[in-house]
């Protein structure tokens, strides 16, 4: 049997000398000798085993919290970019309908100050936006 001799346990030189007719197997750095098995090493194998089972494990939470984090901040990157859509949208209507009831205005020949009429209309939706969802509703 040739099974390669493990490094020495004590000095971790490889200079290990195999097992003789008189002697156990010893390590020519250090002087440590074996008569059982040298390479038998419970303690080191057991702790060795744990290492690469937590090491494993590790990797693997590692690689979930990173594909899962990954998921999460593209769902919501796809939810702003959707929001800021919708209200670039809103913005365009709420222009839209500022300018026809501007257009109006003029044609029927009342106030044509943009700016006063800009904080008119602005005022005048504060007050519907109360009425509609106003904590307390204000009679006239
Ligand atoms: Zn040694």
């Amino acid at each position: 049997m040739s099974e390669e001799l493990k490094a020495c346990p004590f000095c971790g030189s490889n200079n290990i000398r195999p097992a003789q007719v008189e002697s156990g197997t010893m390590c020519r750095n250090c002087g440590t000798e074996s008569y059982g098995n040298w390479n038998t090493r419970p303690i080191e194998d057991a702790l060795q085993s744990e290492i690469a089972r937590l090491t494993a494990e590790n990797d693997k939470i590692t690689t979930d919290i990173r594909s899962f984090r990954m998921v999460e901040v593209i769902e919501e990157n796809a939810r702003l970019t959707q929001r800021v859509r919708e209200l670039e949208e809103e913005v365009k209507e709420s222009n839209g309908l500022l300018r026809s009831t501007y257009q109006i205005a003029k044609r029927d020949g009342k106030d044509t100050n943009w700016e006063a009429f800009r904080n008119q209309v602005h005022i005048a939706l504060v007050r519907q936006h109360e009425q509609m969802y106003g904590e307390e509703s204000e009679e006239e």
